[in-house]
């Protein structure tokens, strides 16, 4: 009998306990067993059901283009249970100068492919919109070195695109400081583009010709740019669990030992537990990933500890629909820095997923924190709510009161990809050739979202496999 640990029941270590399950059939001499420190399955992902409301306490979608985690809720027979983006309520705004304004319609991430309503758009000045436009004369960068977003933005498109598009669409989306963050981990596609085409612009309506050429060949996409399930993320964990009926879930089980044996690896509880396994797929955050190869692997620990975690909280309102001051016609709203609010961001839930709140009621989400306000999410929850609720009456107008407020306090749970991500990754990866048997999971590596989180705990199954059939050819 051959034995993988999977530690960690996030969704990269339940996409890792799920591809394994697909091996195991009657007869097969492989066991599996998954350890997750906590009560809860998920990690990141987490859905409470309050009368009616869907409420996620951490990502509430996933983007469709990268396709592992479609696919993924198809292989759990989950495909009916996908839903998408409201098609009627698609604009986002940006709060600037005490008002909210919309993103200009063609607006592709933040590269104009409308020439009109970026021409007409309040959003910029006169002047920022000529710097923008001179990305299509800026020459291309010639070396491969990895650079911030705020320096590629700055670059090619100027300061105003930086501080009103890149950094509350972009590097809110990561939580993360545009000075800090590494384009080429975030954002890969502008720098092949750039790359490609020189201009972002160029290559972007390049782009939509190519694929407006190739639409009447290709079955339409029936898929918005975001998707999540009907009952909320946590369906996909549930149902990653159940269709994995040969793997041991062990939930209270926290890891705090691993050691490396002759053959093998040993692995210990906090509670005194311990099992042996042949292979071992570590799928917990960086810091914990850390903690535990300490002492088998101080290198890799190492690079690991020098991978930052920023702390984040959502801050989710319900509020009577009737009498409701706001039309929340559109998905929500950023705000840059400079406009000094505590809010990052707001969903405007009930009009982005309809289903989310039930009939006569709206939900809004909140957003704060990240690693240019930090401060702010690790206050009480009262402060919280008492601070978003002041920035929603002064950038919306609401002034009800609401008919809950739920306050959900992310600490430290925000992977940040610095620049030079990607050249410490492949550190850490050439070290780990050191160690036949072990194998990473998770946020940490190559991309935080949920389609990446599942794409690469599903590799870290097949090399754990390829693995074991290396040692046990009969195996699976
Ligand atoms: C607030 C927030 C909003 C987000 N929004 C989105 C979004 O809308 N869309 C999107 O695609 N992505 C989003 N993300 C990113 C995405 O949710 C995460 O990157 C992803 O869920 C991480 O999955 P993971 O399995 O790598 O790690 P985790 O979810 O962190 O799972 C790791 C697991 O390891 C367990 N663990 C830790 N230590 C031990 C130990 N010693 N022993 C055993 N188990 C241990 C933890 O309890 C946890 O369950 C968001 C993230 C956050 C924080």
């Amino acid at each position: 009998m051959k034995k993988i640990i999977i530690i960690g029941g996030g969704i990269a270590g339940l996409a890792t306990a799920f591809r394994i399950q697909s091996e195991i059939n009657e007869g097969s001499n492989l066991e599996c067993i998954l350890l997750e420190g906590t009560d809860h399955f998920g990690g990141k992902i987490s859905t409470e059901k309050s009368d009616g409301f869907v409420i996620e306490r951490g990502p509430d979608s996933f983007i469709s283009q990268k396709p592992a985690a479609i696919q993924l809720c198809k292989r759990l027979g989950l495909e009916d249970r996908l839903t998408g983006t409201n098609p009627g309520a698609p604009s986002t705004f940006v709060y600037t100068g005490g008002k909210l304004v919309t993103m200009p319609d063609g607006l592709s991430l933040m590269i104009p492919t409308k020439f009109l309503p970026f021409a007409m758009t309040p959003l910029f000045s006169l002047p920022g919109k000529i710097r923008m436009a001179f990305d299509l004369l800026i020459p291309k960068k010639l070396d491969n070195s990895d650079e911030s977003l705020a320096s590629f933005v700055r670059r090619r498109m100027g300061e105003e695109a930086l501080s009103k598009m890149a950094e509350p669409m972009l590097a809110g989306i990561y939580a993360s400081d545009p000075e800090k963050m590494s384009i080429s981990s975030t954002f890969p596609m502008f720098v092949e583009t750039e790359k490609k085409y020189r201009s972002l612009i160029l290559g972007m309506l390049a782009r939509k010709k190519a694929m407006l050429m190739n639409s009447s060949k290709r079955p339409t996409n029936p898929y918005s740019l975001f998707m999540t399930l009907k009952d909320g993320l946590g369906e996909m964990v549930d149902a990653s669990i159940k269709k994995s009926p040969n793997i041991q879930f062990k939930s209270g089980a926290k890891v705090s030992y691993i050691g490396k044996q002759k053959e093998g690896w040993n692995v210990k509880l906090d509670d005194g537990w311990e099992s042996q396994a042949d292979a071992l797929v570590v799928a917990t955050p960086g810091s914990v990933t850390a903690k535990l190869l300490q002492n088998i692997a101080p290198d890799t620990a190492e690079l690991l500890n020098s991978i930052h975690y920023v702390s984040t909280a959502t801050i989710t309102l319900g509020f009577k629909k009737e009498g409701f001051s706001h039309s929340l016609d559109g998905f929500g709203f950023v705000v840059p820095k400079t406009e000094g609010r505590s809010i990052l961001a707001c969903t405007w839930t009930s009009s982005k997923f309809p289903h989310r709140a039930p009939k006569g009621y709206v939900m809004l989400r909140c957003y704060v924190g990240g690693a240019l306000q930090e401060d702010i999410a690790e206050k009480d929850p009262k402060t919280l709510e008492n601070l978003v609720r002041k920035d929603l009456h002064q950038i919306m107008g609401i002034t009800e009161t609401p008919i809950f407020c739920k306050v959900f306090k992310n600490h430290k749970s925000n992977v940040q990809y610095h620049v030079d991500h990607s050249a410490k990754i492949d550190a850490i990866m050439e070290d780990l050739n050191n160690f036949p048997g072990l194998f990473l999971a998770g946020s940490a590596y190559r991309g935080i979202g949920i389609p990446d989180c599942i794409q690469n705990g599903t590799l870290a199954a097949e090399s754990a496999l390829k693995f074991l059939n290396g040692k046990s050819p009969q195996l699976v």
